[in-house]
């Protein structure tokens, strides 16, 4: 069995993956990063000036995993992959929308047999492409494949360092896998560590953050709602380890806002939710929905959703706004945060006084 010390006694003796890489291959990601942060401004940039394209989507290819973690919700262990032209269809039509980046979550979208070519249709429609994995399925080959798609984003969600009844998305299981990425990866990678109700061993968190960097990744951390979708503030060992956390290594774009840290507080975060406009959650049936927590609103269908009903959304107040945790959609708004002030009254089921809960993929993101 292999506990905690002993990951940490470990360590000394782990083969250090980054002190593999060629220089040769640490240039080619070098070029891979200024190239990709080049499109992202670009992005960013028409963002700024126009609120008629969405900036993020998740689009679910499978809704089958291989996993089964006991507080996801975005799973199921029988579906079929969404047909492969249908795929097509629908990141063409989001491509026509003007959409600045893609990501492909799950369920897990390795188990989509055509995923590279999924990739591949992202980029070729000019959008940045990326996907949140549990990372189960990833060897070096796989890996090779997706640089030669074009991925240019990959999350990983670790939750403990030991597996448990809960997840097995442990560093223990995937620290190989974790290797293999820091060798092989032209891509960007992001771990994501987790924090709050059902979380064990907080200071399991703090191990992922350190070995993420440690591998030349970012590392971001989620916090997690009780069994009743209940944000609760963090307890006082939590809070020490998140502030940690949020201050290690390179900087990412959540660190730059105050979501993460009023969730930690259990305070009410005060912002306008684009979702529906800015943001979309696309389901393996197609349907629009504001996020994969708020899944049956507006639910239409992606080919029938036109450029009006996302500018009414766009200036739709969402009830959930305040205790959302959906961290993706946090990030996304804070571009269109200086205008537009929201005069419709929003028809999803949350209000104020209810909790979002965080569960999943893509909430996670
Ligand atoms: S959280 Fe991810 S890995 Fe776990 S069951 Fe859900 S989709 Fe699968
Ligand atoms: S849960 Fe969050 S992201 Fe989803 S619609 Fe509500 S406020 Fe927006």
């Amino acid at each position: 069995m292999w506990h905690n010390d002993e990951y940490e006694k470990r360590g000394a003796g782990r083969l250090d993956f980054a002190k593999t890489v060629t220089a040769g291959k640490k240039f080619r990601k070098k070029i891979a990063g200024v190239r990709r942060r080049m499109r992202e401004l670009q992005k960013l940039a028409k963002a700024l000036v126009s609120t008629r394209h969405p900036l993020l989507v998740h689009i679910i290819p499978i809704r089958r995993c291989n996993l089964a973690c006991t507080y996801c919700n975005e799973f199921d262990d029988f579906s079929k992959p969404v047909p492969t032209e249908e795929m097509f269809r629908r990141i063409d039509r989001l491509g026509a929308m003007g959409t600045a980046a893609v990501t492909i979550s799950g369920g897990e979208p390795l188990l989509h047999p055509d995923l590279d070519a999924i990739i591949s249709r992202i980029r070729k429609n000019g959008m940045l492409a990326g996907m949140i994995t549990n990372g189960y399925l990833l060897v070096a080959d796989r890996i090779e494949r997706l640089n030669r798609a074009g991925l240019e984003h990959l999350q990983i969600s670790i939750d403990n360092v030991q597996p448990d009844d809960v997840s097995k998305k442990s560093l223990k299981v995937l620290d190989q896998k974790l290797g293999l990425l820091a060798e092989y990866a032209m891509f960007h990678v992001n771990i994501n560590s987790v924090l709050g109700s059902g979380v064990k061993n907080p200071e399991d968190a703090l191990k992922v953050a350190h070995r993420a960097l440690e591998l030349g990744f970012t590392s971001t951390v989620g916090i997690l709602h009780d069994g009743n979708g209940q944000l609760e503030p963090l307890g006082t060992r939590e809070r020490e380890i998140f502030e940690e956390i949020m201050s290690l290594g390179k900087a990412s774009f959540t660190r730059v806002n105050g979501f993460q840290h009023n969730i930690a507080a259990g305070r009410d975060n005060v912002w306008r939710c684009r979702a529906g406009s800015r943001y979309l959650y696309i389901c393996e049936d197609g349907l629009v929905h504001y996020c994969s927590q708020q899944r049956g609103y507006p639910g239409i269908p992606l080919a029938d959703y036109t450029a009006e009903q996302r500018q009414r959304e766009f200036l739709t107040k969402k009830g959930c706004a305040p205790r959302c945790t959906v961290s993706c959609v946090h990030q996304i708004s804070v571009v269109d945060r200086w205008r537009a002030p929201q005069r419709f009254d929003g028809g999803s089921p949350a209000t104020s006084g209810s909790l979002v809960e965080l569960t999943g993929p893509a909430a996670r993101d």
